[in-house]
């Protein structure tokens, strides 16, 4: 998606005043112009003068004759006219609708409204999805005035609210507006306002029915240059009216809501997938009964401290460890106690090394541990402490068994078939010798 530079947006049909021209000069320059608009220049900055400031001045009987600097008319924002509409964004929440957009000299270039701004960042889809019923409650509601109500009143009420136009209705049925451009109009001929409203309004008004799509009422907006769309119930009734640029901002809205909900759904998804793909792992990686490393992840660790620098020139150490008689344990209490020992054994043996030594089980119950960086010695010390840890295990209370190890201290760069055949005789000797004891390969 490409987001398109102010300059795109802007019309360039506008007209300025200096700030220190007379009120009377502001209001015929927007007169002559039948421009909803006047930007006026102090300075540096830009002012605007709009029309609901002429109905100020006229309710109150202005000197025309004083500045425009003495109605502390608001300033706009202005931006260089290359900057892209997505910076404008910040600027969107402000009172004033438009953005003035300057040359790079800093002279005043064109004007821009929010809502084509924000038209541009707007997605399509949204707008075909949503009917006018579910925007209406959202929006401001409608001013709304009887046929036959004065239209020096009805100026009255549009001082005091927001409204810069009033539906008309006869038995609720709306029968025609008054808009912006028709209190110009009215100012511009200078007639007597203590007129019923239906002598001033347009007539017929044109109004969509509340199914209709929000896309359909931006296009009827657009194709009719109407700021706002008056929107009935399939009684002919009056629902309510909303602005294009309520339409196209609730759309907004609902549309950076979508993308919210989106991405945080996005992101519990991974959130999932992080945990399930670390379960798979632990499970692929382990023996699910003992929890030790498998035979298969046993080997992979072995290959790779075989490719560490550090082990060409360090001796490290296997242990092969075997359950004595551990067929009589399954023979004589069964199967499952039979697991409940190989459990025992195994977390008796993973507490009783330290912390880099790596376990595996390397079948039934045999188990494999590879001491880093150990000479024979500190391997005996280490291995006693294992016989001593199992020995002293109980399992459903009283059950006890003992293990035989065997050990191979190797040096450099080995296969583990190799290490591990060695270790394997010491085993068989130590089994050999009776059970319950520990034997080091030569
Ligand atoms: P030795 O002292 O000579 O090692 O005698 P042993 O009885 O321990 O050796 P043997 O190899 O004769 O028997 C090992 C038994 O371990 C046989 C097998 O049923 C049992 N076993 C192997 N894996 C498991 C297991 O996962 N659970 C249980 N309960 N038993 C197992
Ligand atoms: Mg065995
Ligand atoms: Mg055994």
């Amino acid at each position: 998606m490409k987001f398109p530079a102010l300059k795109e947006l802007a019309t360039t049909n506008v007209i300025y005043i200096e700030i220190d021209s007379t009120i009377r000069e502001g209001i015929e320059l927007m007169l002559s112009n039948v421009h909803r608009n006047v930007i006026v220049k102090d300075g540096e900055k830009f002012r605007i003068l709009m029309i609901a400031d002429l109905v100020y001045i006229k309710k109150r009987n202005i000197d025309q004759n004083r500045s425009l600097r003495s109605l502390d008319l608001p300033f706009i924002t202005a931006l260089d006219k290359e900057t892209n509409i997505l910076a404008c964004v910040e600027h969107l929440k402000k009172q004033i609708e438009y953005i003035c957009t300057l040359n790079s000299d800093g002279s005043l270039h064109g004007i821009v409204t929010l809502t084509d701004i924000i038209s541009h960042i707007d997605p399509d889809t949204l707008i075909e999805n949503y009917t006018l019923r579910e925007y209406l409650h959202l929006g401001t509601s409608i001013m709304e005035a009887g046929e036959e109500e004065l239209v020096l009143d009805i100026f009255d009420r549009f001082e005091q609210s927001s409204f810069d136009s009033v539906v008309i209705t006869r038995r609720n049925v709306p029968i025609g507006i008054l808009t912006a451009k028709d209190i110009l109009k009215a100012l511009k001929s200078d007639i007597d306002l203590n007129i019923p409203a239906r002598e001033l309004m347009t007539s017929p008004v044109r109004t969509l029915y509340v199914e209709s799509t929000i896309k359909e009422a931006l296009e009827f907006i657009n194709s009719n240059a109407f700021k706002r769309v008056i929107v009935i119930d399939s009684g002919g009734y009056l629902s309510g009216a909303i602005t294009q640029k309520e339409l196209i901002s609730l759309t907004y809205n609902r549309w950076s809501q979508l993308i919210k909900e989106h991405f945080s759904e996005l992101q519990e998804i991974n959130r999932i997938l992080l945990i399930e793909n670390q379960q798979y792992k632990t499970r692929a990686l382990t023996d699910q009964l003992t929890g030790l490393y498998n035979r298969h992840y046993f080997i992979e660790l072995f290959d790779k401290r075989q490719k560490d620098e550090e082990s060409r020139f360090i001796s490290d150490t296997l242990l092969l460890i075997d359950i004595d008689n551990f067929k009589q344990i399954n023979d004589n209490y069964g199967h499952n106690t039979g697991d409940k020992v190989l459990s025992a054994v195994s977390k008796t043996l993973i507490n009783s090394l330290r912390g880099n030594d790596i376990a595996g089980r390397w079948g039934g119950e045999e188990f494999v541990v590879l001491l880093l960086m150990s000479e024979i010695e500190e391997a005996m010390e280490v291995a006693q402490k294992i016989s001593r840890n199992i020995a002293a295990l109980k399992v459903n209370g009283n059950l006890s068994v003992t293990v035989s190890i065997g050990i191979n201290a190797f040096h450099g760069i080995q296969r583990l078939e190799d290490v591990i055949s060695k270790a394997d005789e010491a085993l068989y000797e130590a089994k050999r010798s009776g059970r319950n004891c520990i034997r080091y390969a030569l």
